[in-house]
């Protein structure tokens, strides 16, 4: 199996189109350590010829592009292509605008929890993907084979985090509406071997649940979103902390490189990595300190392979 980091990037990118802040500014003059992300998103393959994505960021269009293996097949069909699957981990904007350049008469399904197909049947803006385009309902902690996807196993699994910021309902208490399955983690299973990779790019906190679903993975990718729960506050960019969007920080006490330090697990990277975050740097104290403690940061075209 075969898993390719086509964006890791937090919403927004980066760097994001209307940010000044030192990543952002730098990121654009070129300084060195610094390399350019788009929005998070996977593409997996069993067998390198069929090929599921794994949320669909707004930034899809150029990643595709970005990417030979999913490049239409040169089969004599005017319209093909090798991704016949998405699977999506939330209703977030940065995790479904891209569905949007699947347009085009391609069919495909979209695998999601029934939450996030509800928040999608209530936007008409998706009915642009038309018939051809079966959306099916995820069932949860259940190990299912993403449409056209021989050779790969997904199990979904609930995890602590917020309903999309579109969908938030501030009358509705400090949960703000949010309800299982807004959020889900996903173990993706190679089928030959049985071993798995899990993938998290969004994640409140670690409770017990989540550590079980953790246990054993080769490799799990998880929410890199920020570094210190207060960085957007503390550098000007927004009044909300980390645990206000749903994201737990690297580093702290209840941050997550501590909550994972004790996991039975292979490799440890980060994605979904915001702007703002200084770990983004290469050299930069933050960045050492992640990389000590066994994590790695991953970068667009970054491949994991799987056997
Ligand atoms: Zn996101
Ligand atoms: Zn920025």
């Amino acid at each position: 199996m075969i898993i390719k980091v086509l964006g890791s990037a937090a919403g927004g990118g980066f760097p994001q189109w209307n940010c000044n802040c030192r990543n952002c500014a730098d990121v654009r003059r070129g300084v060195g350590g610094l390399v350019p992300r788009t929005q998070s998103s996977l593409a997996v393959s069993a067998d390198g010829l069929s090929w599921m994505l794994v949320d669909a960021s707004p930034d899809l269009r150029q990643q595709i592009a970005a990417t030979p293996e999913l490049d239409p097949q040169t089969d004599g069909r005017s319209r093909a292509s090798p991704i016949t699957a998405v699977v999506l981990t939330s209703a977030d904007v940065d995790h479904v605008a891209g569905l949007l350049s699947l347009r085009e008469s391609q069919p495909f399904s979209i695998h999601a929890d029934p939450r996030v197909l509800s928040a999608l049947a209530a936007s008409s803006i998706f009915g642009v993907l038309g018939g051809c385009v079966r959306r099916l309902p995820i069932p949860r902690n259940e190990v299912f084979e993403p449409e056209g996807c021989a050779g790969l196993g997904i199990e979904a699994f609930a995890v602590p985090g917020k309903v999309a910021l579109y969908l938030e309902d501030e009358g509705a208490g400090p949960g703000l509406g949010t309800a299982l399955g807004d959020v889900i983690g996903l173990k993706v299973i190679d089928g030959l071997s049985g071993r798995f990779a899990c993938y998290v790019p969004g994640c409140a906190a670690v409770d017990g649940g989540l550590l079980r679903q953790l246990a054993g993975a080769a490799a799990v990718l998880f929410d890199g979103t920020l570094y210190r729960d207060d960085e957007m506050i503390a550098q000007g960019l927004s009044q909300k902390t980390g645990r206000r969007m749903g994201h737990i920080s690297m580093s702290g006490v209840d941050g997550s490189v501590a909550a994972l330090a004790g996991l039975d697990a292979g490799r440890r990277i980060f994605t979904h990595v915001n702007n703002s975050n200084p770990a983004l740097r290469e050299g930069s104290p933050e960045r050492e300190w992640v990389e000590a403690a066994g994590w790695e940061i991953a970068h667009d075209g970054m491949e994991v392979v799987i056997r």
